[in-house]
């Protein structure tokens, strides 16, 4: 029998439109929420050059038959709905019907698939919505669809791709959010012939590890605890991290029914339930999947169905927040350490404690339109004494002795170490500045001022990119709406939940704006900022922390000493406004007590 019939329009017209294609990930995720719908249990996704060239998804599924294989690709085609009705009941992940007719719309697909019942499968060819080839084939049983040259009857859109570094990011983040709520499901990813995840069949904890699991991204999951409720609305189970574990850049996932699910409302209870837990910018890791009625929620209000509306979000949060609460309360994890015995050791405060912010004073020979390539070639003579005069005014803490100054001299060696570190000798030892900090300084006072008084330079995209947004967060855009302009985004309302991106500030130009937005409304909103000197802290702080050259890249000589003198410029330069050391001082008498 075949399966798969027409929508109506009026239902089609209920289904929220939107782009379903705008890069490989989109495109991955859509092939392999088919195979999962299909019933598959083992399914290997393999791609070439980020999915430029090549993303094939393989899955021992269900199968078409002849008719079907056919009917797949024409638009809102599916074997999931047939009425507006069944929206509300929706248990599989597509049900659109338009994902493979706009894939083969911009690609070049070929397909094979069998079903069990049949002998013989089928393969079909379709270049740009055109079918060139539709035959007989021996197959084994389930579909494997090679998408190729995505984009290549679209040229703008191919250009618009990122590196193949971002965009493979893209993939493997679509595929996070599919794999961990489908760890009975085998699956393997292949990038230009290199197995990059192998997961096999196991719990959900094991999925997070065997995903997630390794020293650079400090997630383990016996750092976590687990969290487990009941009650009659929702079922809410997962996984949290202790406190003393937590990173600056966090894993955070929701779940909800199977589906991976954004909520910065949810958010915000799992973060109050860490209140006074964790440093300021250290963000708790989390994996959390909820269970509810599919009538108590709406996944169809946003067109990549990643945003899930639920009817009683305030009683969620309530029970959420209680039972991570709960979760964390039962092995006692508030932290013990004595302050006072534990020198600069990094330890969690409590987020409601003041933090110092440098007073900012803005650079006035600086002069953003003038980069020629290094970080800030059109550096006036750099004031050197003053990095050595600087620090021996202040000393760096008690413990380190103040620095003597030494020779003015602009030839001073530098060296990177680490690629994260610029150390610098001194009269009395050798200084360790925190490159990342110490360009997030530079740039915090930058953007400090261009809020101040000018207009910041900003740059076109070439496509305008979608800001969706939940209620509260409309709000809080409106406030910061004049600031953002200021600084360089050029920002619409487009609909009562969403903003057109239509430019972003100069220095994010090759990055995506959509993250760096959330995160500043994210930042705005947990470090309770409610002045307008508070807002613009807020988001001169994030651009800073997202524009700020990052720990791993190595610099040149040129680019050290343009940061060194940037930075030593700034009335404050030792911490950056949340508190973290940038220069350090490792003294010749502790050098000395070494040997
Ligand atoms: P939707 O998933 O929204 O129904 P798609 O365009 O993604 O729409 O797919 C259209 C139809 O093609 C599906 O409803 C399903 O019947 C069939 N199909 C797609 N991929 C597979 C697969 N991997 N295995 C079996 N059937 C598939
Ligand atoms: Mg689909």
């Amino acid at each position: 029998m075949d399966i798969i019939h027409l929508l109506p329009d009026s239902v089609a017209n209920q289904i929220a439109a939107g782009e379903v294609i705008q890069r490989p990930a989109s495109c991955l995720k859509e092939l392999v929420e088919n195979s999962l719908d299909a019933g598959a249990t083992r399914i290997q996704v393999i791609v070439r050059d980020a999915g430029r060239t090549l993303l094939q998804v393989i899955d021992d599924g269900i199968g078409m038959s002849e008719m079907d294989a056919r009917l797949a690709f024409e638009r809102h085609a599916t074997s999931k709905i047939r009425e507006a009705q069944d929206l509300f009941s929706l248990r599989t992940m597509g049900f659109r019907g338009e994902a493979l007719a706009s894939i083969c719309a911009v690609a070049q697909v070929e397909m094979t698939t069998r079903r069990a019942q049949d002998e013989t499968g089928t393969l079909i060819e379709i270049h740009g919505s055109d079918v060139v080839r539709q035959e007989p084939c021996s197959c084994p049983v389930g579909t494997n669809i090679k998408v190729s040259n995505l984009f290549f009857n679209v040229p703008v859109r191919r250009k618009f791709l990122k590196t193949d570094q971002t965009e493979l990011r893209n993939l493997l983040t679509e595929f996070y959010h599919i794999v961990l709520v489908y760890p009975k499901v085998a699956f393997t990813f292949v990038h230009n012939d290199e197995i990059l995840l192998e997961l096999p069949v196991g719990t959900e904890k094991q999925r997070i590890e065997a995903v997630f699991g390794n020293p650079k991204r400090n997630v383990y999951t016996s750092a976590f605890v687990e969290v487990h409720t009941e009650t009659e609305m929702v079922a809410i189970r997962g996984f949290v991290i202790k406190p003393e574990n937590a990173t600056r850049k966090a894993e955070q996932y929701f779940f909800v029914n199977g589906r991976y699910m954004r909520h910065p409302y949810f958010q915000k209870a799992v973060m109050t339930a860490y209140s006074g837990m964790l440093t300021s910018d250290y963000q708790p890791s989390f994996f959390i999947y909820f269970d509810i009625d599919p009538e108590a929620i709406d996944v169809n209000i946003h067109p990549t169905k990643t945003e899930i509306k639920f009817a009683d979000e305030q009683t969620i949060f309530q029970i959420l927040m209680a039972s991570v609460r709960e979760a964390l309360g039962k092995f006692s994890l508030a932290p013990t350490i004595d302050f006072d015995t534990q020198g600069n050791i990094d330890i969690p405060l409590p987020t409601d404690q003041p933090v110092n912010r440098p007073q900012v004073v803005a650079d006035p020979t600086y002069n953003p339109f003038r980069t020629r390539g290094t970080i800030y070639p059109d550096l006036a003579p750099a004031n050197w004494e003053s990095l050595y005069e600087g620090i021996q005014n202040e000393p760096i803490n008690p413990i380190t002795p103040s620095i003597p100054s030494i020779p003015n001299n602009e030839d001073l060696p530098m060296w990177q170490y680490g690629a994260k570190y610029i150390l610098v000798p001194s009269g009395q030892g050798l200084l360790l500045i925190h490159q990342h900090r110490a360009h997030a300084a530079v740039l915090y006072a930058q953007f400090m001022e261009q809020l101040a008084q000018t207009q910041g330079a900003s740059q076109q995209l070439l496509f305008p990119e979608i800001l969706n947004l939940s209620q509260d967060e409309m709000v809080l855009i409106g406030q910061l709406l004049d600031d953002l302009r200021t600084i360089g985004f050029e920002l619409e309302q487009l609909s009562p939940d969403s903003y057109s991106i239509q430019g972003v500030p100069a220095q994010l130009a090759n990055q995506s704006p959509i993250p760096v937005l959330q995160h500043i409304l994210t930042q705005v909103r947990e470090r309770g900022a409610n002045t307008r000197q508070e807002w613009r802290e807020q988001i001169a702080w994030t651009l800073a922390q997202n524009t700020a050259i990052p720990t791993g890249r190595v610099l040149t000589e040129p680019e050290m000493r343009d940061l060194v003198a940037r930075l030593i410029a700034l009335p404050q330069y030792r911490r950056t406004s949340d508190g973290k050391t940038i220069v350090s001082l490792l003294s010749d008498d502790e050098l000395a007590k070494r040997f």
